[in-house]
């Protein structure tokens, strides 16, 4: 199968009328290399507490209105421990840039976490070398820090204080410890280009990535894009699906993202080329409280209802399992 070119990849992404053709071939190529079962994550967002400012997070640190919380090492154990006991075989966690996390605390959690048989993925933002050796010794398998977006300038509008190329860097540092590598970005923010998105698919085919998720931007009323549109359901299934098309064995999640603007969204995208799901483990309060967005889906159900909910809904309309 010939991949398709930049030219051909911005072609697909601007396409929206014949988007329905370039779900069907993603859904098959899906299909061909990583199969119809659905990988289930356990979702563990440990603390909202974040050193960033980046303009479109909810949790950016200027935002003054948002109750913060900080799961305690035995919260966040605990939490595992049910999400292995709910049949999850791989708990993500993450949270805001929480130096409180340090190499010692963060790294007795994930040994005491890796007891359970589970695979561990991180997703905490940027930290250093040391410490994300630090962590893959105490028994970390995988790793996810999105791009956001290749466009530096873009980046460096959007992330004030950061830079495009120590995140980038971080990267390298995550690929060079042996981590399975996560990346991704968002789509339709203000000021990116499509060609730009087809930049970013580039980026991470180069990489390469072992898995990367792909979600809309959506507008959070207390940050500085609040009057901005945000990016729609429809660009970002389509930009999955040219990426299932890119890379064709990684995996892929249905975002919690696309679901927040469609309560199909993830359905939707495990028929245009996704294959895995992240549900939300978290209990109460801390569920609600990790508010990147607005319109998280399932914000008052319990993890055990959410987990039997989506496999249900997964088979019922695709005829997949949850594994
Ligand atoms: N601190 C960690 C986790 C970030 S939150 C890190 O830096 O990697 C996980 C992802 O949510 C971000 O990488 C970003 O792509 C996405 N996100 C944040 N705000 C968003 C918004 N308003 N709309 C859509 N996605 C958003």
């Amino acid at each position: 199968m010939l991949l398709p070119d930049k030219a051909e990849i911005l072609h697909l992404l601007a396409d929206e009328e014949n988007q329905d053709k370039l779900f069907a071939r993603a859904d098959k190529v899906r299909q061909q290399f990583v199969g119809d079962n659905v990988l289930l994550r356990g979702l563990i967002e440990f603390s909202n507490i974040c050193r960033n400012n980046c303009c479109y997070c909810g949790i950016r640190k200027d935002n003054k209105r948002l109750k913060r919380y900080r799961m305690t090492p035995e919260q966040i154990v605990e939490t595992a421990k049910r999400a292995v006991d709910m049949g999850f075989q791989t708990v993500v966690l993450q949270s805001g840039e929480d130096m409180w996390f340090n190499a010692q605390r963060l790294s007795a959690i994930i040994s005491e976490i890796k007891k359970l048989n589970v695979v561990v993925t991180l997703s905490i933002g940027e930290r250093s070398f040391a410490e994300y050796k630090a962590f893959r010794e105490a028994g970390a398998d995988r790793y996810l820090l999105r791009i956001e977006t290749t466009d530096k300038d873009l980046y460096h509008r959007l992330d004030p204080g950061m830079s495009w190329q120590q995140r980038y860097e971080c990267l390298l540092m995550i690929k060079e410890l042996g981590y399975e590598v996560g990346s991704g970005m968002m789509v339709g923010l203000p000021g990116q280009s499509l060609e730009s998105v087809a930049d970013d698919l580039l980026f991470l085919k180069d990489l390469p990535v072992d898995m990367a998720g792909i979600g809309p931007f959506i507008p959070h009323p207390e940050t500085p894009l609040a009057q901005e549109k945000g990016g729609t359901l429809s660009l970002a299934l389509r930009t999955m699906a040219v990426m299932r098309l890119l890379l064709p064995k990684i995996n892929i999640p249905a975002t919690t993202a696309m679901e927040a603007l469609d309560p199909q969204g993830r359905l939707l995208a495990l028929q245009a080329g996704a294959n895995v799901v992240m549900p939300n483990v978290n209990e109460g309060e801390f569920r609600r409280l990790y508010e990147l967005y607005p319109g998280k889906p399932c914000l008052n159900e319990t993890p055990t209802h959410c987990r039997s909910c989506i496999g249900l809904k997964i088979k019922a309309a695709l005829g997949r399992n949850c594994v």
